[in-house]
């Protein structure tokens, strides 16, 4: 049973969450009350928690630092009055206990890593992943770019802003989805200060463990797969993402999605290669059960 202490840990994440689902970015807090957060619990309350919740809490920390702001999907944010109806958000029940302390303890181990000593040197960040850890819905990326090992947070960059467009179309927020990329950190790119490369088959091999333990513990419902370096990652070389996408594959007994990255929908704007994408969220939220507007149905179809 939680106590007191856990209670109000609870009502502050979920105050907190709340915000962030509704665009807040920043929050005001008392030079007093930052004073008294910094002092420690006293002994007794903070053993009891101290495990239960430290990585949704220092996700949502960190994730109140990003922009959500994007302009790509004219239209596509529901209206608050039907935000609600948008389900399913997370798994019921919650997390356990024994499951935010397994996730926090592998966020610490992926933190740790040096296995890549040329990333580990050369990351500023490792970029673990973001949201809830009992999401249905989980996003899979290739690796983190500048922006991402900037903020230590997936998907804050031009093409992340994009993908919480697709997101909230949907109904849902970046913080009822998880978010996770097959490498932890930024590919490295030396000589040069701007630009992405693609994981190499060793650096997505030595990473892709930390993938699949967050995805046995999260156990979503559907994982979407964005462009091929995903769904190489997840289900091994298979066909081009053109050909792959829309179509239902399985990854370990969960349904898996794969579609286009958001980076190759900002590079072709065309209203068709949007709209394909936008089928493949109509098809996971069909699997998922989650209501369907008629104007969610006819988002990118011609006038
Ligand atoms: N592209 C990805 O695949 N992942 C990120 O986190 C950002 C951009």
């Amino acid at each position: 049973m939680p106590d007191d202490y856990g209670r109000l840990l609870d009502a502050t994440i979920q105050h907190l969450e709340d915000l962030k689902s509704r665009g807040v970015r920043n929050v005001a807090v008392a030079p007093e009350t930052l004073r008294a957060l910094a002092q420690p619990a006293p002994q007794d309350l903070r053993s009891s928690r101290r495990e239960e919740a430290p990585s949704s809490k220092s996700e949502i920390e960190m994730s109140l630092l990003t922009s959500a702001a994007a302009d790509n999907l004219p239209g596509s944010t529901p209206s608050p009055a039907t935000r609600h109806l948008a389900a399913p958000k997370r798994s019921e029940g919650g997390s356990s206990p024994e499951k935010a302390a397994a996730f926090a303890a592998l966020r610490e181990r992926a933190l740790a890593c040096v296995k890549c000593p040329h990333l580990a040197s050369s990351r500023k960040n490792v970029v673990f992943g973001v949201g809830s850890i009992d999401a249905q819905f989980m996003f899979v990326g290739e690796a983190p770019g500048a922006d991402e090992d900037e903020q230590g947070e997936p998907f804050v960059g031009k093409a992340g802003q994009l993908l919480t467009k697709i997101i909230q179309a949907t109904g849902l927020s970046r913080a009822d989805v998880y978010i996770a990329n097959i490498l932890k950190c930024r590919p490295d790119t030396p000589g040069q200060s701007a630009g992405n490369r693609k994981p190499t088959s060793d650096e997505m091999a030595t990473c892709i463990p930390f993938l699949h333990e967050q995805i046995d513990l999260i156990r979503p419902k559907v994982i979407v797969a964005l462009g091929a370096t995903a769904v190489e990652g997840l289900l091994g070389k298979t066909l081009g993402i053109t050909k792959l996408r829309g179509t239902w594959k399985t990854y370990r007994g969960t349904p898996l999605m794969p579609t286009y990255h958001p980076a190759y929908l900002l590079r072709n704007q065309a209203m068709s290669e949007k709209r394909k994408v936008w089928e493949d969220m109509l098809a996971v939220m069909e699997k998922l059960q989650m209501p369907i507007s008629e104007k969610q149905r006819n988002y990118f179809l011609k006038a």
